[in-house]
């Protein structure tokens, strides 16, 4: 029961209230309705070696504070302003950073995301990036592993990234990002080619015997050193030798030169000899036919014939793929194959499907553009014969080479996200 004061109170209260809302629809009309479901409605998160990032999509902007508290190592997010999707957390995958994330309030309307920490980490950063393209608002933090030391020399709020952070941050960025352009402009682009199979792990068989990953070693041999005349490219082949290399490993490799591109080259072979043509894939979960999903699967093989099974080990690395940053790299992976069909369709005859997709291991890395090569398929009388030619190799070197020209020619610096 409630005092008569205290209703009276109570009454003037709800009206001031009402009052408000009132006044804010007036003013706000349908935004007001919309901002009343609107808020921070999604969250993905993306693994990599050593850190992890989370990404909330919003439909407004908000204020924040992201901060570390311990006993047990928690990372604490506060929002202000924004309506938070209860939904977000029950969807978080496992992982081997945070577990455990949930909801609170702090104070009259902010709300609290924390998680758990699994091992010591800190806040690389936390911001917020305004609608663009297809997306809405997107809140991003990164966490990085860190020491004991250095997680408990960044615990407490007095330690937050906030968006007056942010904005400093900001600044020191874009100077970053600018010398960064220098930097680009005068850098040589970053090739990696990677020539399928190797050692113990032969590849497709030819009509007559040929092995694909002497095929694949050559080109991509003859490919590097045509790329490397050019002068603008620094090229590095994940093989030069007769050598077996996992297929996650080649990924590595990529990542560790930084490239800017990577390419996986191969040739194909099919039951049906009659079967020929060149096609050009990128990554996708989804398979785009039939074939395509038939032939990553022979292809991811490679670490099954050595006895690692790599592949199934690399599901950590796919469940990255949906993160944003590796739907620009499929964008900027499929800018290419474009130019590649484009290229290759004048100088050699394509199968009808040209630019397919499919999950190959080998295409994972979640940063670096890449497509897999298939050069035509060995198990044709023909295109064995032709795939042997050191003549017939040049000219899809050469078309190659155009491609890559054409595609750091056109592309654009945006940002990864
Ligand atoms: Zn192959």
């Amino acid at each position: 029961m409630l005092n008569p004061i205290k209703k009276i109170a109570r009454f003037f209260k709800l009206r001031a209230a009402f009052a408000h809302a009132l006044a804010l629809l007036f003013l706000s009309g349908f935004a007001f309705v919309k901002t009343a479901d609107a808020g921070i409605n999604s969250m993905r998160v993306g693994q990599g070696v050593g850190n992890v990032r989370l990404v909330f999509d919003a439909d407004q902007s908000f204020d924040y504070k992201v901060f570390l508290l311990n006993d047990p190592k928690r990372l604490i997010i506060d929002t202000q302003n924004v309506k938070v999707n209860p939904q977000i957390v029950s969807k978080l995958d496992s992982n081997n950073f945070i577990s455990n994330p949930r909801l609170g309030t702090v104070g009259v309307d902010d709300v609290r995301i924390a998680f758990n920490l699994r091992k010591a980490a800190v806040v690389k950063k936390a911001f917020l990036l305004p609608p663009q393209s297809n997306f809405g608002w997107r809140f991003v933090v990164d966490l990085e592993l860190a020491s004991e030391r250095e997680f408990a020399s960044k615990l407490g709020s007095s330690h937050a990234l906030t968006n007056d952070n942010y904005k400093e941050s900001k600044v020191a960025e874009k100077a970053a990002s600018n010398k960064q352009v220098i930097r680009e402009n005068n850098v040589k682009k970053i090739i990696v080619l990677d020539p399928g199979h190797g050692g113990q792990d032969p590849g497709a068989i030819g009509y007559s015997g040929v092995y694909e990953k002497n095929i694949t070693l050559a080109m991509g041999k003859e490919l590097k050193a045509l790329l490397d005349r050019r002068g603008k490219y620094k090229v590095y082949l994940t093989r030069s030798t007769d050598k077996f290399i996992p297929l996650r490993e080649r990924v590595k490799i990529a990542r560790r030169y930084k490239a800017d591109l990577f390419m996986s080259i191969h040739a194909d072979s099919a039951l049906n000899r009659n079967a020929k043509g060149l096609s050009v894939y990128t990554l996708s979960e989804n398979a785009s036919d039939k074939e395509a999903a038939a032939l990553a699967e022979r292809e991811n093989k490679a670490d099954v014939i050595s006895g690692l099974n790599l592949v199934e080990h690399s599901k950590e690395v796919s469940d990255i793929l949906i993160n944003l940053a590796q739907r620009e790299t499929m964008n900027r992976s499929s800018e290419f194959a474009a130019f590649m069909v484009q290229e290759m369709k004048k100088s050699v005859k394509l199968v009808a499907n040209t630019h397919r997709f499919a999950g190959f291991a080998v295409l994972k890395a979640p940063d670096i553009p890449a497509v897999l090569l298939e050069m035509g398929y060995l198990s044709n009388r023909q295109e064995e014969k032709l795939l042997q030619q050191k003549n017939y190799r040049k000219k899809l070197a050469e078309s190659t080479a155009e491609a890559i020209d054409k595609y750091f020619e056109n592309m654009q610096h945006a940002s990864l996200f």
